[in-house]
């Protein structure tokens, strides 16, 4: 079982995923969420992506899909088929070239789930949230502070906003979704496989959308 997840930057996809890896047994493979910890680990990976991702710009495809390939291979080889895709594919060559590595396994796509929530509501959310600079647990200053101002509850890191979180880069970063996610429904509507759904409720309520197909459970 395939499930692509897309949303803008800050529409919870990795809470939903958080949630579906807990009660539905799914592997996450976010692509955010590498690339950060690649940074914080300071391979050759992270410091090309960086720049990058400082600016809110994508990451050049063959980098990504480098690494998407690589962690692919290693959860396959593991004996799991059960992924859900977070933040990935962002661009028409990545899905494409997704579908090959998927193809190679005998897997394919089996739903693209879009979530779609308000402007205004997105960047509320984005401009408060802080993220652990240590373990990336993330926060947000008035729907989930730390118990302590400025530290990890986890594990005592700081926390900082994340650079791509200033308001001055997330308009250019909602309007990169935008126009991805335009050509990806395209795509996957393609397919048959792409659904969406309304992203400005409780967690919980977006997660009973994103479960309510049939081929997910509840
Ligand atoms: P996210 O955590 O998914 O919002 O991703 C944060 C940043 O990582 C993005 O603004 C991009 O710079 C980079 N990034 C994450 N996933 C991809 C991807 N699939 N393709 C290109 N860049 C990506």
């Amino acid at each position: 079982m395939i499930l692509l997840l897309f949303g803008p930057p800050g529409s919870g996809k990795g809470t939903q995923s958080a949630k579906l890896v807990e009660r539905q047994g799914f592997c996450q493979i976010s692509t955010g969420d590498l690339l950060r910890s690649s940074i914080r680990e300071g391979t050759t990976l992270g410091i090309k992506a960086k720049s990058y991702m400082d600016n809110g710009d994508l990451v050049p495809d063959e980098v990504v899909i480098g690494m998407v390939d690589g962690v692919l291979r290693q959860k396959l080889h593991a004996g799991i088929s059960k992924f859900i895709f977070d933040g990935f594919p962002r661009t028409v060559e990545q899905a494409r070239r997704l579908d090959g590595l998927l193809e190679q396994s005998g897997l394919k796509a089996d739903e693209a789930v879009f979530i779609e929530i308000s402007r205004s509501e997105l960047v509320k959310r984005l401009t408060g949230r802080r993220v652990c600079s240590s373990c990336g647990a993330v926060y947000h200053v008035t729907t989930s502070p730390s118990k302590t101002d400025g530290i990890c509850d986890k594990c005592g890191g700081n926390l900082i906003q994340r650079s791509d979180d200033q308001e001055s880069v997330i308009k250019s970063r909602l309007d990169i979704y935008d126009s991805a996610a335009l050509v990806l429904r395209r795509y996957y509507e393609g397919q048959g496989v792409a659904r969406v759904i309304d992203g400005n409720s409780s967690v919980e309520d977006v997660y009973q959308r994103i479960i309510s197909k049939n081929t997910l459970g509840p």
